[in-house]
């Protein structure tokens, strides 16, 4: 069967991948992309279990790529974050206001980000999406590479790029290792719940020695939580029944928002910290959890890929504009350069809030109770972090200026 050609062949069409082809809606190239299968969320509450929080910076990115405008209704704002200590009084409040912001971040549903991205490339006419899509083989040459999908359609184009999640097949296929593969040991139990009182558009996030609980405000009252448990006590909590979990819920949260009523069908994810060894080769390039996997902990994976996404898509187009061949490597070492400090610095953080919380050195609940008290305080140094963590600080892509 003849080859189909495209410039650019994304597998994956989760929300790095659609992000990816979004930003390149409209560019002067012509673009596949292919999702293995439709998505059905599994459902709690009536809500897709899993949810991101998108920050400011990278709403400013969806806003840009006209995606927002099919997500704002599903997006519930995050005004503000509560962090404590479950075993010691340390604690610390950030308000959007400190930075001059509405929100820090908006909650949605991973399901609805994908959806909106797929509304907005309905009238695309140069991305091309194939799904259900199974590719089969993939063979790299020296000007291109092919595809070959399990019905037996073959595509070739000069680049590929895996935005096939944590354990990409396109990772493995091209024999890229992880430099960085660390088992945190612990589930991330995910689940929609009710609580009593309103959460106010706060989020409430309590750090113990076993792992974080964090509760995110969705729309329509209700909370989504991420319970970072060891292994062993996440299986625990997976065993009991709805009014068990309950119980266990209420007593680890306490009493900020009231009893927490209901909580729905419940889903738990190992938690891994992965980096590839190579986020780029000569016609292939890696984005999203296909190249990194962090703790959920401060809810920016996505953020992460989003934003590799976003470089990627100006770096193909500016090589284009410039008749570079777009899979070279000089062209994809562009784009691992500009992302990396972005990446290991998130990773790096990541890791020292988990050393931080689940260290059980002596001194550590004093430093972290200073510390939480000091940076309360510390007005400009605390708004550089907030403007940091969500995103701010970092250039807006220029393509979407
Ligand atoms: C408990 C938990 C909570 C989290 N909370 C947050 C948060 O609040 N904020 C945040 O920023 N991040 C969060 N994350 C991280 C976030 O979920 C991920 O970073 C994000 O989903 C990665 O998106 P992706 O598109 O790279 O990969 P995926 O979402 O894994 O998408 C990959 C896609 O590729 C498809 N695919 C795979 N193989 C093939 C193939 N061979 N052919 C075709 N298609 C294929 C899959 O079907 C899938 O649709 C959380 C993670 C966990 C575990």
């Amino acid at each position: 069967m003849k080859a189909i050609k495209h410039d650019v062949l994304i597998v994956g069409g989760g929300m790095v991948g659609l992000g990816l082809a979004c930003a390149l809606k409209g560019a002067k190239l012509s673009v596949g992309l292919f999702e293995r299968a439709e998505s059905k969320p599994m459902l709690s509450l009536e809500r897709d279990c899993r949810v991101s929080a998108i920050v400011a910076g990278n709403v400013e990115i969806l806003r840009g790529l006209g995606v927002w405008t099919h997500l704002e209704e599903h997006a519930g704002p995050i005004r503000a974050m509560r962090v404590w200590d479950g075993q010691h009084a340390g604690s610390i409040r950030f308000e959007a206001f400190e930075i001059e912001q509405e929100a820090l971040g908006y909650l949605i549903e991973n399901s609805q980000t994908c959806n909106a991205m797929q509304e907005t490339l309905h009238d695309a006419d140069n991305v091309h999406l194939y799904c259900p899509a199974e590719i089969e083989d993939v063979q790299w040459a020296a000007d291109q590479v092919s595809v070959r999908l399990n019905d037996g359609r073959a595509f070739a184009a000069p680049l590929i790029v895996g935005a096939d999640g944590a354990r990409s097949w396109i990772r493995n296929k091209a024999g890229i290792g992880l430099c960085v593969e660390r088992d945190y040991e612990q589930k991330g139990i995910v689940a929609t719940v009710k609580p009593q009182f309103s959460h106010r558009d706060t989020a409430y996030q309590r750090f113990s020695t076993t792992g974080p609980l964090a509760f995110l405000p969705m729309t329509g009252g209700l909370c989504s939580i991420v319970w970072s448990a060891e292994n062993q006590d996440a299986d625990r909590l997976m065993a009991f029944d709805d009014a068990g979990f309950l119980e266990a819920l209420n007593l680890a949260l306490g009493p900020v928002l009231g009893r927490i009523e209901e909580a729905g069908e419940r889903a738990a994810f190992p938690l891994k910290a992965r980096l590839a060894d190579h986020v780029v080769r000569p016609r292939l390039a890696l984005v999203g959890d296909a190249a990194h996997t962090i703790h959920p902990l401060a809810g920016l994976g996505v953020n992460l890929g989003l934003r590799d996404a976003m470089v990627l898509a100006q770096e193909i187009v500016d090589a284009r504009r410039f008749r570079e061949d777009i899979g070279e490597m000089d062209v994809l070492n562009r784009y691992m350069h500009k992302r990396m400090p972005d990446v290991l610095s998130v990773m790096g953080s990541m890791e020292s809030f988990h050393q931080l919380f689940t260290h059980d050195w002596p001194m550590l609940p004093q430093i972290r109770n200073f510390g939480m008290r000091l940076l309360g305080n510390a007005g400009p140094l605390k708004a550089m972090l907030m403007r940091n963590s969500t995103g701010l600080s970092l250039p807006v892509p220029k393509q979407i200026s």
